[in-house]
């Protein structure tokens, strides 16, 4: 060892699901929750529209024309938004930020594993609450005494959906932190599941939600939270003391525009819901199990075959889906939902899989189905 390596900070960094280049052949990409739609007509129109001007120039410190579209979305004021680049800015800024407690911030044991991460870079003490045998959060785990408290809703990789009723349980209780909610998938949850309009009652709740899902967007890297004025001002003080120029013009340009088109995204988050559902559907019918996802993935187990083995045959066949190591979840493949077109690649491929692991089988004279 070097004698400065001494003084490096050394992280176990987040591992993001593998982007590989196209080779020109096929490629199905169902490993990072990306929408498989387009985003909105006007993204496109912005970008063949661009004056290299907007290039020139820095871009707009508060990301003002961007943060009015997602207060005019949220009907909420502007001083009640922050944006970022994609909701990891956003999450890890609100880490630094809120959770300075000596007492320990509260995440699901299985959740997004960004959380640990942060908490290890920024020297944060945490506990993981383990979710209950269907993979559910208890909320009264949450109520007791913490430096903070943090979970997707739907949490992910399980997909399933919390109550608003649990959600607001868990903030009411929750006197002296912050608690994140980050709402990646809620709007494949349908309406009504979100606890944005609950920022005004508690001051103390940041909705954390992002571009790169629903809105097709996660190569623009926007993510934004909705909270009271005194925690965004909060946000938004250490973000300036860190880099002012974080969301680069043409984010905030494309951001602007799909925001404003809920009839678009309204469409294609539809669209991803009807084919997840039927999802659900042929893949139980090939032996999977799953919790009821309400995101834009699934959570997928076969009772026969190891997950890690059908994740190299799909593989194999240029399919990528997400394989996570670590107890409970290594046996779970978390499919994202494609169109309906890359579906049925899926399953077809899925289907010749298991036929000739089962001749293979049957052959060698094990007697087993699989
Ligand atoms: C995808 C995801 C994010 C991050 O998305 P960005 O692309 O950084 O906006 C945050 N939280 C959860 C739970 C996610 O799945």
């Amino acid at each position: 060892m070097k004698p400065w390596e001494a003084n490096f900070r050394s992280v176990t960094p987040y591992v993001p699901g593998e982007q590989p280049r196209p080779d020109g052949g096929r490629l199905i990409k169902l490993n990072t929750n990306e929408n498989p739609y387009p985003p909105c007509p006007g993204v496109r129109r912005r970008l063949q529209d661009l004056d290299t001007d907007l290039l020139r120039r820095y871009p707009d410190p508060s990301a003002s024309e961007l943060t009015e579209a997602i207060a005019g979305y949220h009907g909420v004021s502007a001083d009640r938004v922050f944006v970022g680049v994609g909701s990891d800015d956003v999450l890890g800024m609100a880490f630094l930020t809120f959770f300075n407690s000596p007492k320990p911030i509260l995440f699901p044991d299985v959740t997004y594993s960004f959380y640990p991460v942060w908490a290890e870079l920024f020297g944060i003490p945490c506990e993981r609450v383990p979710l209950d045998e269907a993979w559910a959060i208890r909320p009264g785990d949450y109520m007791r005494e913490n430096g903070g408290i943090v979970f997707p809703n739907p949490n992910a990789p399980t997909g399933l959906l919390m109550e608003k009723e649990s959600v607001e349980s868990i903030i009411r209780s929750c006197r002296e932190s912050v608690v994140i909610v980050d709402e990646a998938y809620i709007d494949f949850a349908g309406d009504g599941a979100s606890v944005c309009g609950l920022c005004d009652r508690y001051e103390n709740l940041l909705v954390v939600r992002t571009l790169s899902k629903s809105y097709s967007l996660a190569g623009a890297r926007i993510g934004y939270a909705i909270g009271s004025p005194s925690l965004i001002r909060a946000l938004k003080n250490v973000k300036e003391s860190y880099n002012s120029y974080t969301m680069n013009a043409v984010s905030i340009s494309v951001g602007a525009e799909a925001v404003r088109d809920v009839r678009y995204l309204k469409e294609t988050v539809q669209a991803v819901v009807r084919t997840r559902e039927r999802a659900k559907e042929r893949l139980r019918e090939m032996g999977f199990t799953f919790p009821d996802s309400e995101a834009n993935f699934l959570f997928a187990h076969h009772t026969e075959v190891p997950a890690a083995e059908i994740y190299q045959a799909l593989r194999r066949e240029h399919i990528y889906v997400r394989h996570f190591d670590g107890p409970r979840v290594s046996d779970y493949l978390r499919i994202s939902v494609g169109t309906d077109e890359e579906m049925e690649m899926l399953y077809a491929s899925l289907e010749t899989f298991f036929s000739e692991r089962q001749k293979i089988w049957t052959a060698g004279g094990c007697g087993r189905s699989f």
